[in-house]
């Protein structure tokens, strides 16, 4: 009856996080950063802006391909730059899987990597974390599929996975792996060096989250160079825009300031977990910017909608065994405070 192929009429689409378009809300529902970026990015942009916009931007974003090749000890050419990490993940489906075959992930994880698998019309071959929400490694390991995504750490639970155990994935698999590190500058460790060491890895950022960026746009990834060709021929010509780029470079020198946020947050995540663990509510550990948090009762949803009537959101997830939680981003500690003081009230 429609006009659309018949995966793309069945499909849901992603749903985004609420962004209410006012500034009336405590805003913990999306992970973005509390903090604002570093004042170079602000700077950057607007000397760019006078004599960048007329032409094209640099098809390859050469200049952070450069800055990302030298923080992370590879070459340039081991480096894709995307609009967002969600433009790399759509690139890597569109390069890597064809129709009918699977996508391998672990449950639950973030569930645009199912919205791609559909778009693409092939399948999300899911495997369950067990009960302390670990990402099932030795069932990734033995998957067949072309494509295995694990997000590191883990959304919405913040569990993060040893790089030992991703080095088994890709070791066991016999397509690619794609560790997706969108929230790894809030973690102990991270994979960077499977990156460096395994032809079948590629390892993606964001500066969504750690960098402040959100709005911005901004990604990157990082893989043997055969891998960053086959991506290049796939995405778009300018899929990065010329302030994004500008943006990211002069974001990605001051690491400094990232790493002072991302030191703020770490020291507030460990107030919220142990604040939230003396309410009653079940956490397990984050190394993430976010906690993943089971209401004593169980009660999320009616949890999250009270928060929401009292200008409080946080996300809720209406599927199967993450609909008893509540996924709370680490904000300032007077956002968090606010919180807890009307979770208190809520709860007793
Ligand atoms: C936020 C997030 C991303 C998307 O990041 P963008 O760069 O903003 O597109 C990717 N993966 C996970 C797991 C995320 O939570």
């Amino acid at each position: 009856m429609g006009y659309f192929r018949d995966n793309i009429e069945a499909a849901q689409g992603y749903t985004p996080g609420e962004q209410p378009q006012d500034d009336s809300f405590v805003k913990l529902n999306t992970n973005e950063n509390p903090y604002p970026p570093s004042p170079r990015v602000t700077e950057a942009v607007r000397d760019a802006a006078e004599d960048r916009l007329r032409k094209y931007p640099d098809p390859l974003a050469n200049e952070v391909r450069q800055t990302v090749a030298s923080l992370f000890d590879v070459e340039v050419e081991n480096v894709i730059c995307g609009n967002g990490s969600d433009d790399l993940l759509s690139i890597a489906v569109r390069a890597l899987v064809d129709p009918g075959q699977t996508i391998a992930a672990a449950y639950p994880t973030y569930s645009l990597y199912e919205t791609l698998a559909t778009i693409q019309d092939a399948r999300l071959e899911s495997h369950p974390c067990g009960e302390d929400f670990a990402v099932p490694v030795d069932k990734l390991a033995a998957s067949k599929a072309p494509l295995v995504v694990v997000a590191n750490p883990n959304a919405p639970t913040g569990v993060a996975t040893a790089t030992a155990d991703l080095r088994r994935i890709a070791r066991g698999i016999r397509g690619v792996l794609l560790v997706d590190e969108a929230y790894v500058d809030f973690s102990d460790e991270n994979a960077m060096e499977l990156a460096r060491g395994e032809r079948n890895v590629m390892v993606m950022r964001t500066l969504s989250k750690s960098y402040s960026l959100a709005g911005l746009r901004f990604g990157f990834l990082v893989a043997a160079k055969e891998l960053v060709a086959g991506l290049t021929k796939v995405k778009d010509s300018y899929n990065c825009d010329a302030l994004s780029i500008i943006a990211a470079r002069a974001a990605l020198e001051d690491q400094a300031w990232m790493r002072a946020n991302v030191e703020r947050i770490r020291s507030e995540r460990s107030r919220l977990t142990a604040a939230l663990r003396g309410l009653g509510f079940a956490v397990p550990e984050s190394q993430a910017n976010f906690v993943f948090a089971r209401p004593p009762a169980g009660n999320a949803r009616e949890l999250y909608e009270k928060l929401k009537d009292r200008r409080i959101l946080v996300r809720y997830f209406n599927r199967p065994r993450v609909d008893r939680h509540l996924r709370i981003t680490v904000g300032r500690p007077e956002e968090n405070d606010r919180l807890l003081g009307e979770l208190k009230r809520l709860l007793g």
